[in-house]
């Protein structure tokens, strides 16, 4: 049975694909506009497609989506029960970091995701991620943690800070925190569904 949400997912996804509101449209191949379950509890947001995501029209399916999906994997979870997204839904060229006109263009279109979606817990995909939500802050301080802030167009959401899969993949150190930081998502969650229970 598809639900509401799915629906309102799905005509989302078709005015995004028709989206020209920045100049990636014209150099990517196609909009990644997010995939999973639109009744997802979590929703995961990355920084931008790479070039297997602008071939494949979705979002992680790189080494670091692999790696992502291993890690989904130690928390019980599959790709199909949780939704991700991206701040910017077209591939930069060159995988370039996304200019600020390119994530503010893009900007309405995650918060119309999430508005639809309503996950308990966002969880950010490294520093870009993070730092549309939790501007100023440094993420080697502040992975790890759930924090509950304000942002205008969506209100109130707990946001939990990860490394990138990306960053975390070839450098051991790193990549050990990430799993750490990964495997305390159930706590988080459990903790978030209490409090306000
Ligand atoms: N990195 C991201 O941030 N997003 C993707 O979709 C793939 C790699």
């Amino acid at each position: 049975m598809t639900s509401n949400k799915e629906e309102q997912l799905k005509e989302l996804n078709d005015r995004m694909m028709q989206c020209s509101q920045c100049v990636l449209r014209g150099t990517c191949r196609t909009v990644v506009p997010g995939e999973g379950s639109a009744d997802s509890e979590i929703m995961f947001i990355g920084e931008g497609p790479g070039k297997k995501e602008d071939e494949l029209g979705r979002p992680f399916v790189g080494a670091a989506g692999k790696f992502l999906e291993e890690m989904l994997g130690l928390i019980n979870l599959k790709r199909k029960d949780i939704y991700i997204a991206n701040v910017v839904k077209c591939r930069p060229p060159e995988n370039r970091d996304p200019l600020p006109e390119e994530v503010a263009a893009c900007w309405p279109w995650l918060l119309e995701q999430i508005k639809i979606i309503q996950p308990k817990l966002i969880v950010t995909l490294g520093r870009h991620s993070m730092e549309r939500f939790l501007p100023n802050q440094k993420i080697s301080q502040i992975h790890g943690k759930a924090m509950r802030r304000e942002t205008p167009g969506i209100g109130k959401q707990v946001f939990y800070t990860l490394y990138h899969p990306a960053a975390a993949l070839y450098n051991g150190s790193m990549r050990e925190v990430l799993i750490k930081d990964f495997k305390r998502i159930p706590k988080v969650i459990d903790k978030i569904k209490k409090d306000i229970a």
